[in-house]
């Protein structure tokens, strides 16, 4: 954080800035509608924007806030909805300890609210839904590829697609209410009864990459979390055999 950052409370109000046009370089008015918690620590804020161009699955956008002195904000982040949601954006923040922009959605942020975003960013770690996705997330690393699971759904692709999704206890399990057969929960300091409490191993991910477990042309893999867990689970896949360069990785530290 810079020293010029202002306190949480200066962005009270958003300012309003007008739509244009469609462009990805373009700052649009998102208008928060809906605030669902999802874990303790985060939850999903849907915003309506009736201009947005659409996006892939993976992609992400920027938001900026702006305070009344014109004072503003800009943060990364990585799109939940499905591009199938059309004229919404749904986006899940982490409540960062001492967060500028986290901490004004977790504290301040109502329905009627007004930020802006600019995007889709960044097609390297979109998946269009043409190829088996085989994805890896932690904690809210999860984001864009729920994107892709929602994705996978609404259009009842049937391309292979499987999640592996750590969180450090079932409570803090993002989107737990929403996964189907897809996804194996991993978690590392508390479970269920009767499931396994450990880091993401090769024993999670070899199967998948063996030949019983492999689909025709193998997978492309989607990796996000912090750097740690980027490196953790893309060491995990290249000592199973994935091809470094059909490795994506998405860092949010
Ligand atoms: C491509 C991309 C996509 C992202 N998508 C998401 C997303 O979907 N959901 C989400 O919650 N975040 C996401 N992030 C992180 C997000 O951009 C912000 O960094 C995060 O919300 C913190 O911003 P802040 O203004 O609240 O905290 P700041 O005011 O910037 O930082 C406050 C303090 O927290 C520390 N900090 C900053 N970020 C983190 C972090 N992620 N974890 C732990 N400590 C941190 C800082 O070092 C500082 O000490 C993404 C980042 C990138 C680069």
């Amino acid at each position: 954080m810079t020293e010029t950052f202002a306190p949480v409370t200066r962005f009270a109000v958003p300012g309003r800035i007008a739509v244009s046009n469609r462009a990805a370089a373009v700052w649009q008015t998102a208008t928060l509608t809906e605030i669902r918690r999802e874990t303790p620590h985060a939850a999903t804020f849907r915003f309506a924007v009736p201009a947005w161009a659409g996006h892939l699955p993976g992609q992400h956008l920027m938001l900026r806030l702006a305070a009344a002195d014109g004072y503003t904000a800009q943060r990364h982040y990585s799109i939940a909805s499905a591009p199938e949601d059309d004229g919404h954006l749904e986006l899940t923040l982490d409540h960062v300890a001492g967060g500028e922009v986290s901490g004004w959605f977790h504290t301040v942020a109502a329905p009627g609210d007004e930020v802006e975003v600019r995007g889709p960013l960044s097609g390297f770690f979109a998946w269009p839904g043409d190829r088996p996705a085989l994805l890896i997330g932690a904690g809210s690393g999860v984001v864009p590829l729920m994107s892709m699971v929602r994705h996978h759904r609404a259009r009842g692709l049937d391309v292979p697609l499987r999640l592996l999704v750590s969180a450090r206890t079932p409570k803090e399990l993002i989107y737990a209410r929403e996964y189907g057969a897809e996804t194996t929960p991993v978690f590392t300091r508390s479970a269920p009864a009767g499931t396994p409490v450990g880091r993401l191993s090769a024993a999670h991910v070899a199967p998948l990459l063996a030949d019983a477990g492999r689909p025709a042309g193998g997978w492309e893999a989607y990796v996000c979390g912090s750097n740690a867990f980027a490196e953790h689970a893309s060491r995990l896949l290249v000592e199973a055999g994935q091809p470094v360069d059909r490795i994506r990785i998405e860092r949010f530290g």
